[in-house]
């Protein structure tokens, strides 16, 4: 089976012995890439508050510093601006590999160095993990399921994905990105952590990256029409990021490989979120329809009985619950952005 962590290059035990009585237990050293981001910078938030020495790498494409500002200055924070498709040296402990774009309309703006990202830049990061003995999570996707033939998909299912759409930068360089963790864990004993992540929303997400919750909270606190997409019936499970970010980590502690399905089961179609985004922000909202994009997935849902049961995981926050967490911050950058442009 292949959830199993390799026992061929312990790396655990230096980390953890004992320590002599008056030298305090050593912090663990981590990298984050993509930890400008969205999800990224929520992570970085939970490890600097475990007290662990946290190093970003990130080139910006659609991170920000302003989501990171509020750990400059500490000395156990640090944010290099570098390019993961490009070697690095460094000495950590652990790598969580974020970087790569999420939203469709980021991943399809340079479709060819979304893959050098995810095939180079995993690449890299496998490698440094190999040099130094670090222990590697892969944030892969639920898109490896593609258009899924399986409802809701299990980590067991192999997807159903076409290989040359507008999506496959990122859907098939997610799972070259997974084949190449699990060739470095079977070839050279890398300790790695492959989490499947399914959609993902709250605060510090870009607002113009064009996802469905993105789009609509953003839409309906400008007071637009809501824009859905086809006929609003295909559905998507949407997990408050401080769930995921829970998830990861309990991942990367944990001593399973995965891959783990990490997502909130509750099903809705994209008619039925414009309706919660209604409820929550603005009732006499209204909504305009859109053709869809090329290879949109039908449905989508997390089996997530594997992270139940191995890693004792699961999603806390309700669509309801998580939607108003969001909303201030939306409407104070959306304020911002109207001040600056003078309106
Ligand atoms: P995001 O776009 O907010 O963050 C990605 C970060 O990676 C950004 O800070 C960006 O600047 C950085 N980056 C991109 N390419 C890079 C490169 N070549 N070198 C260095 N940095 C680079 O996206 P997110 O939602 O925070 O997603 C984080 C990870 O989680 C991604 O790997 C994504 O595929 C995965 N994921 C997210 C979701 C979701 O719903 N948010 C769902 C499935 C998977
Ligand atoms: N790499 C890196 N930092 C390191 C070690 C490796 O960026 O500390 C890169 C290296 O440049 C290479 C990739 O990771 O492009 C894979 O490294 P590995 O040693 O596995 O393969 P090789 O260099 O033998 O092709
Ligand atoms: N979508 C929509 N209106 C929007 C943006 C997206 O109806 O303004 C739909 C999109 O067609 C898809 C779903 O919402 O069916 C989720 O899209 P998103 O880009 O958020 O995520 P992904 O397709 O990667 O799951």
């Amino acid at each position: 089976t292949i959830d199993r962590v390799s026992t061929r290059f312990p790396v655990v035990p230096a980390k953890v012995g004992r320590v002599p009585a008056g030298i305090s237990r050593r912090r663990s050293r981590i990298v984050v890439t993509g930890g400008a981001g969205f999800v990224g910078s929520h992570l970085v938030d939970k490890l600097i508050k475990r007290g662990d020495d946290v190093i970003v790498i990130d080139n910006f494409f659609t991170g920000r510093k302003e989501n990171l500002v509020h750990h400059f200055g500490n000395p156990r924070f640090e944010l290099i601006r570098h390019d993961v498709v490009e070697p690095i040296l460094l000495e950590v402990d652990q790598i969580y590999h974020l970087a790569c774009p999420a939203s469709p309309v980021h991943y399809k703006y340079n479709p060819v160095k979304t893959i050098k990202t995810n095939v180079m830049g995993t690449l890299n990061m496998l490698g440094l993990a190999k040099r130094i003995g670090a222990r590697f999570l892969l944030t892969s996707t639920s898109e490896v399921y593609g258009d899924p033939l399986e409802h809701p998909q299990k980590e067991t299912y192999w997807g159903n994905v076409n290989p040359i759409g507008e999506r496959s930068c990122y859907d098939e360089g997610k799972r070259t990105a997974e084949t190449l963790a699990m060739d470095y864990h079977r070839g050279a004993g890398v300790e790695v952590r492959i989490a499947r992540i399914f959609n993902t929303y709250g605060p510090r997400m870009c607002l113009d990256d064009g996802r469905v919750v993105s789009n609509f909270v953003a839409q309906a606190i400008r007071k637009q029409p809501l824009t859905v997409y086809g006929d609003g019936k295909q559905t998507r499970s949407f997990q408050y990021v401080s769930d995921l970010v829970d998830g990861l980590y309990a991942l990367m502690e944990s001593e399973h490989v995965g891959p783990f399905n990490l997502g909130n089961p509750g099903e809705f179609t994209m008619l039925e979120l414009a309706e919660v985004v209604k409820e929550t922000i603005d009732s006499s909202a209204t909504i305009e329809f859109r053709p869809n994009t090329a290879d949109d997935p039908h449905m989508r849902k997390p089996d997530i009985s594997k992270a139940k049961e191995l890693l004792n995981w699961e999603p806390k926050v309700s669509l309801r619950e998580g939607l108003p967490l969001m909303v201030s911050d939306f409407q104070n950058r959306i304020l911002n952005e109207d001040e600056g442009k003078g309106v």
